[in-house]
């Protein structure tokens, strides 16, 4: 099946499974805090009522994910979630390759394909660009000690 650029569907597809990675790191984070409290007062109706305010995104230019199409899909892939309502950051990676011939790394789009745009020196050894992973969540954990949480996820897909 070819990634089609202009679908959007894939975009959302690709955000449903990030919402569903975002809300079991919520429900760890919530049990985390609620462990780590065990002194604390009026802890208890917190089990569930985690928010979060942002999602952050790293998108590489060669993933096959349009961030404008993401942009785009983000609120309907959050309706009726517990991210309804979160902000999503998505932070852009320069595809790079490495050329033997420039000895560096060196950035390329999609036209390029994996050739060195300085020396036009073909190279399969692909750094960066298919990226797209969880940077980190903000969550707001009700009863947690500090408030909001910067979650960042130890897993990357
Ligand atoms: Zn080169």
């Amino acid at each position: 099946m070819a990634v089609c650029h202009d679908d959007p569907v894939h975009e959302l597809g690709l955000l449903r499974e990030v919402v569903a990675a975002v809300e079991r790191e919520a429900a760890r984070a919530v049990v985390e805090a609620q462990a780590g409290a065990v002194a604390g007062a009026g802890l208890g109706a917190g089990r569930g009522a985690v928010r979060v305010e942002a999602v952050g995104l790293r998108v590489g230019t060669l993933s096959g994910a349009v961030p404008l199409a993401l942009t785009g899909a983000w609120p309907i892939a959050i309706a009726g979630t517990a991210l309804q309502g979160a902000r999503l950051d998505i932070e852009e990676v320069q595809a790079t390759v490495w050329c033997p011939a420039c000895a560096g790394e060196q950035p390329v789009d999609q036209f390029y394909a994996l050739t060195c745009p300085t020396c036009g020196t073909p190279s399969g050894l692909l750094v960066r660009g298919r990226e797209f992973e969880v940077a980190y969540a903000d969550l707001d954990i009700p009863g947690a000690s500090h408030g909001a949480t910067k979650y960042v996820t130890p897993d990357r897909a």
